[in-house]
Protein backbone atom coordinates (compact mmCIF):
# COMPACT_ATOMS: atom_id res chain seq x y z
CA UNK A 1 0.00 0.00 0.00
CA UNK A 2 0.80 3.15 -0.72
CA UNK A 3 1.62 6.04 2.00
CA UNK A 4 2.52 8.72 -0.11
CA UNK A 5 0.01 11.58 -0.05
CA UNK A 6 -0.68 14.10 -2.31
CA UNK A 7 1.32 16.36 -1.05
CA UNK A 8 3.86 15.66 -2.52
CA UNK A 9 2.89 17.60 -5.76
CA UNK A 10 4.15 20.72 -4.53
CA UNK A 11 7.28 19.60 -4.02
CA UNK A 12 8.71 20.36 -6.99
CA UNK A 13 12.62 19.86 -6.49
CA UNK A 14 11.65 16.24 -4.99
CA UNK A 15 10.03 15.75 -8.07
CA UNK A 16 12.63 17.12 -10.42
CA UNK A 17 15.78 15.95 -8.43
CA UNK A 18 14.01 12.07 -8.74
CA UNK A 19 13.37 13.27 -12.74
CA UNK A 20 17.38 13.94 -12.94
CA UNK A 21 18.07 10.66 -11.14
CA UNK A 22 15.71 8.32 -13.17
CA UNK A 23 16.66 10.58 -16.94
CA UNK A 24 20.49 9.72 -16.12
CA UNK A 25 20.45 7.49 -18.80
CA UNK A 26 19.74 10.13 -21.51
CA UNK A 27 21.60 12.86 -19.82
CA UNK A 28 24.56 11.03 -19.98
CA UNK A 29 24.42 10.03 -23.54
CA UNK A 30 24.31 13.52 -24.27
CA UNK A 31 26.93 14.27 -21.94
CA UNK A 32 29.24 11.63 -23.79
CA UNK A 33 28.18 12.16 -27.25
CA UNK A 34 27.30 15.71 -27.82
CA UNK A 35 30.15 17.01 -25.41
CA UNK A 36 32.65 14.81 -25.58
CA UNK A 37 32.73 14.52 -21.64
CA UNK A 38 33.94 11.39 -20.18
CA UNK A 39 32.64 9.33 -18.00
CA UNK A 40 33.82 7.81 -14.73
CA UNK A 41 31.79 5.82 -12.55
CA UNK A 42 31.69 6.29 -8.67
CA UNK A 43 29.89 4.19 -5.69
CA UNK A 44 29.95 6.27 -2.46
CA UNK A 45 30.02 9.98 -2.08
CA UNK A 46 33.27 10.55 -4.30
CA UNK A 47 32.67 12.54 -7.27
CA UNK A 48 33.92 15.63 -6.33
CA UNK A 49 37.71 15.32 -8.19
CA UNK A 50 35.79 14.10 -11.53
CA UNK A 51 33.66 17.15 -11.42
CA UNK A 52 36.71 19.20 -11.09
CA UNK A 53 38.49 16.83 -14.13
CA UNK A 54 35.70 18.13 -16.15
CA UNK A 55 34.63 14.83 -16.51
CA UNK A 56 31.36 13.44 -15.55
CA UNK A 57 30.55 11.41 -12.76
CA UNK A 58 28.13 8.53 -12.60
CA UNK A 59 26.46 6.52 -10.19
CA UNK A 60 26.38 3.60 -12.60
CA UNK A 61 22.59 2.16 -11.88
CA UNK A 62 21.66 5.86 -13.50
CA UNK A 63 22.87 4.34 -16.78
CA UNK A 64 20.05 1.96 -17.12
CA UNK A 65 16.56 2.66 -18.27
CA UNK A 66 13.99 3.50 -16.30
CA UNK A 67 9.95 4.13 -16.89
CA UNK A 68 9.51 7.96 -16.34
CA UNK A 69 6.13 9.21 -15.31
CA UNK A 70 5.23 11.64 -18.31
CA UNK A 71 4.47 14.24 -15.36
CA UNK A 72 7.84 14.39 -14.78
CA UNK A 73 9.23 14.78 -18.05
CA UNK A 74 5.92 17.82 -18.66
CA UNK A 75 7.39 19.27 -14.87
CA UNK A 76 11.31 18.68 -16.13
CA UNK A 77 10.27 21.07 -18.67
CA UNK A 78 8.16 23.51 -17.81
CA UNK A 79 10.49 24.16 -14.95
CA UNK A 80 12.82 25.42 -17.79
CA UNK A 81 10.25 27.36 -19.02
CA UNK A 82 8.18 28.71 -15.80
CA UNK A 83 10.86 28.87 -13.31
CA UNK A 84 10.05 27.23 -9.61
CA UNK A 85 7.75 29.65 -8.12
CA UNK A 86 5.53 29.18 -11.26
CA UNK A 87 5.83 25.97 -11.86
CA UNK A 88 4.63 24.92 -7.87
CA UNK A 89 1.59 27.34 -8.42
CA UNK A 90 0.78 25.20 -12.17
CA UNK A 91 1.07 21.92 -10.56
CA UNK A 92 -1.11 22.82 -7.09
CA UNK A 93 -3.64 24.26 -9.55
CA UNK A 94 -3.65 21.00 -12.12
CA UNK A 95 -4.00 19.06 -9.05
CA UNK A 96 -7.58 19.92 -8.66
CA UNK A 97 -8.31 17.94 -11.89
CA UNK A 98 -6.43 14.97 -11.06
CA UNK A 99 -9.01 12.47 -10.90
CA UNK A 100 -7.26 9.58 -11.28
CA UNK A 101 -5.02 10.67 -8.54
CA UNK A 102 -1.86 9.70 -10.78
CA UNK A 103 0.62 12.26 -9.12
CA UNK A 104 0.29 10.88 -5.90
CA UNK A 105 1.61 7.70 -6.11
CA UNK A 106 4.68 9.51 -8.59
CA UNK A 107 7.22 9.41 -5.95
CA UNK A 108 6.46 5.99 -4.43
CA UNK A 109 6.27 4.72 -7.96
CA UNK A 110 10.14 6.16 -8.77
CA UNK A 111 11.21 4.72 -5.69
CA UNK A 112 10.01 1.42 -6.58
CA UNK A 113 11.17 1.39 -10.10
CA UNK A 114 15.04 2.30 -8.69
CA UNK A 115 14.39 -0.89 -5.80
CA UNK A 116 13.42 -2.96 -8.71
CA UNK A 117 16.26 -1.74 -10.46
CA UNK A 118 18.45 -2.88 -7.70
CA UNK A 119 17.60 -5.76 -7.39
CA UNK A 120 17.65 -6.77 -11.04
CA UNK A 121 21.31 -5.40 -10.82
CA UNK A 122 21.51 -8.19 -7.64
CA UNK A 123 20.39 -10.91 -9.66
CA UNK A 124 23.13 -9.94 -12.86
CA UNK A 125 25.87 -9.47 -10.70
CA UNK A 126 25.30 -13.19 -9.02
CA UNK A 127 24.57 -14.55 -12.71
CA UNK A 128 27.91 -13.49 -13.80
CA UNK A 129 29.70 -14.74 -10.87
CA UNK A 130 30.00 -12.55 -8.50
CA UNK A 131 30.48 -14.17 -4.70
CA UNK A 132 27.36 -15.08 -2.59
CA UNK A 133 29.12 -14.63 -0.07
CA UNK A 134 29.56 -10.73 -0.98
CA UNK A 135 27.02 -8.11 0.50
CA UNK A 136 23.20 -6.88 -1.25
CA UNK A 137 25.32 -3.77 -2.09
CA UNK A 138 28.44 -5.04 -3.65
CA UNK A 139 26.74 -8.17 -5.73
CA UNK A 140 23.85 -4.84 -7.31
CA UNK A 141 27.09 -2.56 -7.69
CA UNK A 142 29.15 -5.60 -9.53
CA UNK A 143 25.84 -5.95 -11.78
CA UNK A 144 25.70 -2.32 -12.53
CA UNK A 145 28.74 -2.67 -13.92
CA UNK A 146 28.09 -5.80 -16.15
CA UNK A 147 25.37 -4.17 -16.94
CA UNK A 148 26.31 -1.07 -18.18
CA UNK A 149 30.79 -0.72 -17.12
CA UNK A 150 31.19 -0.64 -21.26
CA UNK A 151 29.78 2.97 -21.52
CA UNK A 152 32.30 4.72 -18.56
CA UNK A 153 35.45 5.99 -19.57
CA UNK A 154 37.42 4.63 -16.12
CA UNK A 155 36.30 3.39 -12.54
CA UNK A 156 36.93 5.47 -9.58
CA UNK A 157 38.05 3.25 -6.87
CA UNK A 158 38.24 4.72 -3.21
CA UNK A 159 39.88 1.37 -0.72
CA UNK A 160 38.26 2.48 2.17
CA UNK A 161 38.10 -0.67 5.66
CA UNK A 162 35.83 -3.31 4.11
CA UNK A 163 37.92 -5.71 2.31
CA UNK A 164 34.91 -7.16 0.41
CA UNK A 165 34.82 -3.73 -1.25
CA UNK A 166 38.05 -3.64 -2.01
CA UNK A 167 37.79 -7.30 -3.31
CA UNK A 168 34.76 -6.15 -5.71
CA UNK A 169 37.06 -2.83 -6.78
CA UNK A 170 39.22 -5.66 -8.31
CA UNK A 171 37.19 -7.78 -9.89
CA UNK A 172 35.94 -4.76 -11.94
CA UNK A 173 39.38 -4.83 -13.91
CA UNK A 174 37.74 -7.14 -16.43
CA UNK A 175 34.51 -4.95 -16.50
CA UNK A 176 36.05 -1.58 -17.37
CA UNK A 177 40.03 -1.96 -18.36
CA UNK A 178 40.62 1.40 -16.80
CA UNK A 179 40.67 2.22 -12.99
CA UNK A 180 41.64 5.14 -11.00
CA UNK A 181 42.90 4.14 -7.52
CA UNK A 182 43.06 6.57 -4.08
CA UNK A 183 43.95 4.25 -1.17
CA UNK A 184 43.00 6.09 2.13
CA UNK A 185 44.91 4.86 4.80
CA UNK A 186 43.11 3.56 7.60
CA UNK A 187 45.02 4.85 10.37
CA UNK A 188 46.05 8.60 10.52
CA UNK A 189 49.83 8.12 11.34
CA UNK A 190 53.04 8.63 10.68
CA UNK A 191 53.30 9.76 7.09
CA UNK A 192 49.19 9.06 6.02
CA UNK A 193 48.30 12.61 5.08
CA UNK A 194 51.37 12.85 2.79
CA UNK A 195 50.50 9.20 1.24
CA UNK A 196 47.06 10.16 0.50
CA UNK A 197 48.03 13.29 -0.86
CA UNK A 198 50.36 11.62 -3.23
CA UNK A 199 47.71 8.76 -4.00
CA UNK A 200 44.75 11.87 -5.18
CA UNK A 201 47.57 13.69 -7.06
CA UNK A 202 48.32 10.55 -9.04
CA UNK A 203 44.17 10.26 -9.21
CA UNK A 204 44.17 13.77 -10.60
CA UNK A 205 46.97 12.72 -13.22
CA UNK A 206 44.93 9.54 -14.39
CA UNK A 207 41.88 12.15 -14.39
CA UNK A 208 43.88 14.66 -16.67
CA UNK A 209 45.14 11.82 -18.99
CA UNK A 210 41.63 10.60 -19.39
CA UNK A 211 39.52 14.01 -19.97
CA UNK A 212 42.93 16.00 -21.87
CA UNK A 213 42.23 18.63 -19.43
CA UNK A 214 44.12 20.15 -16.88
CA UNK A 215 42.72 20.49 -13.16
CA UNK A 216 43.71 23.30 -11.47
CA UNK A 217 43.45 24.31 -7.94
CA UNK A 218 40.47 26.91 -8.60
CA UNK A 219 38.80 23.75 -10.50
CA UNK A 220 38.64 21.83 -7.09
CA UNK A 221 38.29 24.45 -5.14
CA UNK A 222 35.02 25.40 -7.13
CA UNK A 223 33.93 21.87 -6.90
CA UNK A 224 34.82 21.86 -3.15
CA UNK A 225 32.41 24.74 -2.72
CA UNK A 226 29.14 23.44 -4.54
CA UNK A 227 29.83 20.23 -2.28
CA UNK A 228 29.84 22.16 0.37
CA UNK A 229 26.69 23.86 0.17
CA UNK A 230 25.09 20.65 -0.86
CA UNK A 231 26.66 19.23 2.80
CA UNK A 232 25.30 22.40 4.61
CA UNK A 233 21.35 21.66 3.14
CA UNK A 234 21.64 18.57 3.55
CA UNK A 235 22.58 19.01 7.13
CA UNK A 236 19.86 21.27 7.65
CA UNK A 237 17.27 18.83 6.64
CA UNK A 238 19.05 15.47 9.14
CA UNK A 239 19.59 18.23 11.90
CA UNK A 240 16.76 20.67 12.17
CA UNK A 241 13.72 19.57 9.48
CA UNK A 242 13.95 16.69 10.80
CA UNK A 243 13.38 17.63 14.18
CA UNK A 244 11.01 19.69 14.02
CA UNK A 245 7.31 18.98 15.46
CA UNK A 246 5.37 19.61 12.16
CA UNK A 247 6.91 18.08 9.42
CA UNK A 248 6.30 19.58 5.39
CA UNK A 249 5.15 16.40 4.83
CA UNK A 250 3.73 13.13 6.20
CA UNK A 251 6.90 11.51 7.72
CA UNK A 252 6.74 8.58 5.51
CA UNK A 253 7.29 10.65 2.75
CA UNK A 254 9.69 12.53 4.30
CA UNK A 255 11.77 9.26 4.87
CA UNK A 256 11.84 8.77 1.01
CA UNK A 257 13.13 11.97 0.29
CA UNK A 258 16.04 11.15 2.58
CA UNK A 259 16.89 8.30 0.75
CA UNK A 260 16.45 9.73 -2.83
CA UNK A 261 18.94 12.21 -1.22
CA UNK A 262 21.19 9.01 0.05
CA UNK A 263 21.26 7.63 -3.31
CA UNK A 264 21.73 11.02 -4.94
CA UNK A 265 24.20 12.28 -3.04
CA UNK A 266 26.58 9.61 -4.34
CA UNK A 267 27.28 12.07 -8.08
CA UNK A 268 25.14 14.79 -7.72
CA UNK A 269 22.76 13.09 -10.35
CA UNK A 270 26.07 13.96 -12.53
CA UNK A 271 25.72 17.86 -12.44
CA UNK A 272 26.66 19.43 -9.50
CA UNK A 273 25.35 22.63 -9.83
CA UNK A 274 21.88 21.76 -10.82
CA UNK A 275 21.95 19.14 -7.49
CA UNK A 276 22.85 22.23 -5.26
CA UNK A 277 20.00 24.11 -7.24
CA UNK A 278 17.99 21.53 -6.13
CA UNK A 279 18.87 20.62 -2.87
CA UNK A 280 18.85 24.46 -2.20
CA UNK A 281 14.91 24.64 -3.18
CA UNK A 282 14.01 21.35 -1.29
CA UNK A 283 15.26 23.48 2.08
CA UNK A 284 13.51 26.21 0.59
CA UNK A 285 10.17 24.55 -0.03
CA UNK A 286 10.48 22.50 3.23
CA UNK A 287 10.57 25.82 5.30
CA UNK A 288 7.72 27.50 3.51
CA UNK A 289 5.26 24.44 4.03
CA UNK A 290 5.98 24.48 7.41
CA UNK A 291 5.85 28.40 7.90
CA UNK A 292 2.32 28.16 5.78
CA UNK A 293 1.22 24.67 7.82
CA UNK A 294 1.25 22.65 5.08
CA UNK A 295 2.35 19.09 6.09
CA UNK A 296 1.48 16.80 9.08
CA UNK A 297 1.90 17.53 13.21
CA UNK A 298 4.35 14.49 13.55
CA UNK A 299 5.42 15.80 17.67
CA UNK A 300 3.92 12.70 18.88
CA UNK A 301 5.47 10.01 17.00
CA UNK A 302 9.12 8.98 18.14
CA UNK A 303 12.27 9.90 15.55
CA UNK A 304 14.06 6.38 15.10
CA UNK A 305 17.62 6.31 13.09
CA UNK A 306 17.43 3.26 10.39
CA UNK A 307 21.36 2.49 9.27
CA UNK A 308 23.22 1.45 7.75
CA UNK A 309 21.29 1.60 4.40
CA UNK A 310 23.96 2.62 1.95
CA UNK A 311 24.60 -1.18 1.31
CA UNK A 312 20.87 -1.54 0.51
CA UNK A 313 17.71 -2.19 2.99
CA UNK A 314 14.21 -3.02 3.09
CA UNK A 315 12.43 0.03 1.64
CA UNK A 316 9.39 -1.56 3.43
CA UNK A 317 10.74 -0.98 6.62
CA UNK A 318 9.85 2.67 6.50
CA UNK A 319 6.05 1.87 5.63
CA UNK A 320 5.97 -0.32 8.68
CA UNK A 321 7.21 2.44 11.07
CA UNK A 322 5.15 5.20 9.53
CA UNK A 323 2.23 2.55 10.79
CA UNK A 324 3.43 1.66 13.93
CA UNK A 325 3.54 5.66 14.50
CA UNK A 326 7.33 6.63 14.22
CA UNK A 327 9.15 8.63 12.00
CA UNK A 328 12.45 7.00 10.01
CA UNK A 329 15.70 9.00 9.39
CA UNK A 330 18.56 8.25 7.50
CA UNK A 331 22.10 9.91 8.49
CA UNK A 332 24.34 7.51 7.03
CA UNK A 333 26.37 10.09 4.51
CA UNK A 334 26.81 12.19 7.79
CA UNK A 335 27.99 8.95 10.20
CA UNK A 336 30.38 8.09 7.97
CA UNK A 337 32.06 11.61 7.95
CA UNK A 338 31.11 12.47 4.68
CA UNK A 339 29.26 15.36 4.54
CA UNK A 340 31.59 17.51 6.35
CA UNK A 341 33.12 20.41 4.94
CA UNK A 342 36.54 20.71 2.64
CA UNK A 343 38.64 24.37 3.47
CA UNK A 344 38.42 26.33 0.12
CA UNK A 345 40.05 29.92 2.13
CA UNK A 346 42.85 31.44 0.16
CA UNK A 347 46.01 29.86 0.80
CA UNK A 348 45.12 26.15 1.13
CA UNK A 349 46.37 23.37 -0.75
CA UNK A 350 42.78 21.74 -2.10
CA UNK A 351 44.68 18.14 -3.06
CA UNK A 352 45.69 17.89 0.68
CA UNK A 353 42.30 19.71 1.97
CA UNK A 354 40.50 16.40 -0.10
CA UNK A 355 42.97 14.22 1.41
CA UNK A 356 42.75 15.97 5.26
CA UNK A 357 39.01 15.54 4.42
CA UNK A 358 39.12 12.06 3.21
CA UNK A 359 41.41 10.72 6.09
CA UNK A 360 39.32 12.34 8.89
CA UNK A 361 35.91 10.51 7.57
CA UNK A 362 38.27 6.72 7.12
CA UNK A 363 39.76 7.31 10.98
CA UNK A 364 36.93 9.23 12.50
CA UNK A 365 33.66 8.13 10.64
CA UNK A 366 34.15 5.31 8.85
CA UNK A 367 36.99 3.93 11.30
CA UNK A 368 39.06 1.61 11.05
CA UNK A 369 38.01 -0.64 13.81
CA UNK A 370 34.59 -1.41 15.24
CA UNK A 371 34.87 0.96 18.25
CA UNK A 372 35.45 3.89 16.15
CA UNK A 373 32.47 3.34 13.62
CA UNK A 374 30.20 2.57 17.12
CA UNK A 375 31.31 5.90 18.66
CA UNK A 376 30.22 7.47 15.28
CA UNK A 377 26.86 6.13 15.10
CA UNK A 378 26.73 7.21 18.72
CA UNK A 379 27.60 10.69 17.87
CA UNK A 380 25.11 11.30 15.62
CA UNK A 381 22.15 9.34 17.22
CA UNK A 382 22.92 11.38 19.94
CA UNK A 383 23.20 14.75 18.01
CA UNK A 384 20.16 13.87 16.17
CA UNK A 385 18.65 13.15 19.23
CA UNK A 386 16.95 10.62 18.10
CA UNK A 387 14.47 8.03 20.42
CA UNK A 388 15.94 4.75 18.80
CA UNK A 389 18.06 3.41 16.72
CA UNK A 390 17.60 0.26 14.21
CA UNK A 391 20.59 -1.38 12.83
CA UNK A 392 20.27 -2.79 9.35
CA UNK A 393 22.33 -5.98 9.30
CA UNK A 394 23.62 -7.13 5.91
CA UNK A 395 23.56 -10.70 4.73
CA UNK A 396 27.33 -11.54 4.25
CA UNK A 397 28.97 -8.03 5.68
CA UNK A 398 31.76 -9.20 7.54
CA UNK A 399 32.86 -5.25 8.23
CA UNK A 400 29.88 -3.05 9.57
CA UNK A 401 27.11 -5.67 10.38
CA UNK A 402 29.09 -7.17 13.12
CA UNK A 403 29.74 -4.37 15.30
CA UNK A 404 26.20 -4.40 16.23
CA UNK A 405 27.15 -6.20 19.62
CA UNK A 406 29.40 -3.47 20.30
CA UNK A 407 27.13 -0.42 19.07
CA UNK A 408 24.41 -2.13 21.32
CA UNK A 409 26.29 -2.04 24.75
CA UNK A 410 26.98 1.75 23.97
CA UNK A 411 23.72 2.70 23.08
CA UNK A 412 22.15 1.34 26.09
CA UNK A 413 25.19 2.42 28.49
CA UNK A 414 25.64 5.62 27.30
CA UNK A 415 22.11 6.81 25.07
CA UNK A 416 19.58 5.01 27.14
CA UNK A 417 17.41 4.41 24.15
CA UNK A 418 16.30 1.34 22.40
CA UNK A 419 17.86 -0.23 20.28
CA UNK A 420 17.82 -3.48 17.99
CA UNK A 421 18.30 -5.06 14.56
CA UNK A 422 17.27 -6.51 11.33
CA UNK A 423 18.94 -8.74 8.87
CA UNK A 424 18.41 -7.68 5.00
CA UNK A 425 19.58 -10.10 1.98
CA UNK A 426 17.26 -8.46 -0.62
CA UNK A 427 14.77 -6.24 -1.29
CA UNK A 428 11.23 -7.91 -0.85
CA UNK A 429 13.15 -10.92 1.24
CA UNK A 430 12.39 -11.50 4.42
CA UNK A 431 9.43 -9.09 5.13
CA UNK A 432 7.27 -10.39 7.24
CA UNK A 433 10.16 -11.21 9.70
CA UNK A 434 11.26 -7.77 10.08
CA UNK A 435 7.77 -6.75 10.81
CA UNK A 436 7.70 -8.93 13.41
CA UNK A 437 10.85 -7.49 15.05
CA UNK A 438 10.15 -4.47 14.17
CA UNK A 439 6.47 -4.69 16.03
CA UNK A 440 8.14 -5.85 18.71
CA UNK A 441 10.77 -3.17 18.68
CA UNK A 442 7.72 -0.69 18.19
CA UNK A 443 5.96 -2.20 21.74
CA UNK A 444 9.18 -0.61 23.42
CA UNK A 445 9.34 2.86 21.61
CA UNK A 446 6.29 4.24 22.57
CA UNK A 447 4.66 7.49 20.83
CA UNK A 448 5.92 10.29 23.09
S1 LIG B 1 27.77 -3.61 3.63
FE1 LIG B 1 29.55 -4.52 4.66
S2 LIG B 1 30.43 -5.98 3.20
FE2 LIG B 1 29.06 -4.62 2.06
S3 LIG B 1 30.39 -2.99 1.32
FE3 LIG B 1 29.52 -2.25 3.24
S4 LIG B 1 30.99 -2.85 4.81
FE4 LIG B 1 31.51 -4.03 2.96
Amino acid sequence: MSVFTDDVINFTSVLKMAYNFLSGREYLKKQKFRERKKLISVVLPFSDLSFAAGAVPVFPIRMESFNINQYLVALNSATSILGWGLTTKLLGFIKQFDALKIFDTILDEVLKSINVKYNEMYDLGVENGISSDFCYGIKGLYGMHVSKGKNVDANMNFAIRCSAFNKYYESLRKLVPRQIWVDIPSRNIGNALELLTENITNAISDLEDITGNHVADNSLNKQFRIGNQVKRYYKTIIYEISAEDFYPCNPATFAEILSLLGISFQDYNSNAQRYLENIANLVKEMRERIRKGIGMDVSKMPRILLTPVFGGWEPETQEFLYEQGARTLYADWEILGLLEEIPVSKGTNPVEEYARYLLNAATEGIGCDNNTLTDSYQRIAKKMNVDGIIFNQLFGCHSISNCYPMLREKVRKKLDIPITSIIFNKIGENVEQIKTRLGAYMEIVKPT
